[in-house]
């Protein structure tokens, strides 16, 4: 258990540390602290967020009976700008998991240069049992209790796993409504008839591929064994949602052979290559893959033991552990998901030439454009889709170039060179700012 050390002795932060996510970001924060031998005391400020918000919410459901579910918001650290982080709808989110999340978008931003700290909210609901009203009542009544701790200059929300465009359009509007003007603002990942960017809805996805590109080609250039990401290589993506379907398009419009997708109900799989846009059209149709008989059904185990050259966990976090580690089998693994490779699974692949592509940076694509998003609406001058994905780009091929060059000098983990680029910034960001009062 992570401990705070105060003046009077250890204060225990037992409040947060339940969840294997949030276990693994301070263990992954402590190993980066000492690589880069950071202060302690910016270290131990780093482990624990700075807020949390608890609230219940209440909603009348579709049969007329009240149903109450429980609701997070958590801002990790805010040195360097408003917090910035998605919200999550998932039977198993819970506070901890949530302040992990928000932990990791700290380091996210501050890697890729934003002027944004981290956040991440979540409810604890299987959104799958929920009817389009009630996902808008959740929405509504959700946004109204974190209401005092978000806005366009404190705290921006994004969709995550179990929300999208729709769900911010309905926050959007709450938040709005409750001051009595359009505040587009308060949102990102916002429908772009009310303010939202060109380019969100594919910038995760989009980002996880460019990054992959550079790991090809800065393997090659290392001399080492590598991915050409043409019809030579070969893909399996965990998870076929708004990260896993766009990286998996992106790559099937690559020209590579994207040989597995999976969602909740298992995954489907061809060794000469799935026709990815029919299996979007199945989905979109059907909501999951399960029924699509193109393909040959397989489980999520047996995809992520694949015999690919790149394996993309786009789905969840604690994917692949202790337990699995040793059937992962593929060259390059993009972490498209937060957390999906628990610290001791990530030392293993490591110690078998693994090339790890680390959450923070890997799916950093989101929130680059979300802060694009930003900037667009607080200057009510929107860019064309060619330009974010331009500006998209650039940012991802420098943050991918620090983290390799950190690597490369620390002699050190992708995932500890990522968090040295992110926390070097924080702690010159921290110092300066000093500690108040
Ligand atoms: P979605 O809800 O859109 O998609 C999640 C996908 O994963 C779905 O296909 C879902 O299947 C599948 N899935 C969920 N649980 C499991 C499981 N246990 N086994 C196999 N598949 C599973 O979420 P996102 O794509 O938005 O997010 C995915 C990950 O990427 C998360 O970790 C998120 O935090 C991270 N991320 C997302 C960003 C974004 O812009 N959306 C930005 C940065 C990070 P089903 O549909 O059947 O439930």
């Amino acid at each position: 258990m992570s401990s705070v050390t105060t003046g009077k002795g250890s204060l225990s932060s037992h409040l947060w540390d339940t969840s294997d996510l949030y276990r693994n970001a301070v263990m992954q924060l402590s190993e980066a602290a000492s690589v880069m031998k950071l202060d302690p005391n910016i270290a131990e400020r780093l482990k624990v967020p700075k807020r949390a918000l608890i609230v219940s919410v209440p909603i009348r459901c579709d049969d007329g009976t009240i149903r109450v579910f429980e609701g997070y918001r958590v801002q990790h650290n805010m040195t360097l700008g408003p917090g910035k982080g998605g919200i999550r709808f998932h039977h198993e989110v819970n506070l901890s998991e949530v302040a992990g999340l928000a932990m990791l978008m700290t380091f996210k931003c501050s890697l890729v240069g934003l002027p944004l700290g981290g956040a991440k909210g979540g409810i604890r609901v299987d959104p799958s049992q929920l009817s389009r009203q009630e996902h808008q009542a959740l929405m509504r009544r959700y946004t109204t209790e974190i209401n005092m701790i978000i806005g366009p200059d404190k705290d921006i929300p994004a969709p995550d796993v179990g929300t999208d465009s729709q769900h911010m359009a309905w926050m959007m509007d709450t938040y709005s409504q409750e001051r009595g003007f359009a505040i587009p603002g308060v949102v990102t990942g916002k429908p772009v008839e009310i303010g939202g960017s060109l380019g969100r809805n594919e910038s995760t996805g989009r980002g996880v591929v460019y990054t992959i590109q550079h790991a090809a080609k800065y393997l090659a250039a290392k001399g080492k064994p590598a991915p050409k990401i043409d019809s030579s290589t070969t893909v399996a993506i965990h998870g076929f949602g708004k990260v896993g379907a766009v990286a998996a398009l992106e790559l099937y419009q690559l020209g590579c052979k994207v040989v597995a997708v999976s969602d909740v109900s298992g995954g489907i799989y061809n060794k000469n290559g799935l026709n990815i846009p029919h299996a979007l059209e199945y989905i979109n149709r059907n909501r999951t893959l399960e029924g699509y008989n193109e393909a040959e059904r397989i489980s999520n185990e047996e995809l992520l033991a694949l015999q690919v050259d790149v394996l993309a966990p786009c789905a969840i976090d604690g994917v692949i552990t202790e337990k699995n580690v040793h059937t992962v089998k593929a060259q390059i693994l993009a972490e498209g998901a937060n957390g999906p490779i628990t610290t001791e699974a990530l030392k293993a692949l490591e110690d078998r030439g693994a090339f790890i592509i680390p959450d923070v940076l890997c799916n950093a694509g989101g929130v680059i454009v979300s802060y694009f998003e930003w900037v667009q609406g607080l200057q009510n001058f929107f860019w064309s889709e060619r330009e974010v994905n331009a500006k998209l780009a650039e940012v991802m091929e420098n943050a991918f170039k620090k983290v390799v060059d950190i690597r490369d000098s620390y002699n050190c983990g992708m995932k500890t060179a990522a968090l040295i680029a992110g926390v070097d910034r924080l702690d010159k960001a921290m110092r300066l700012r000093g500690l108040f009062p």
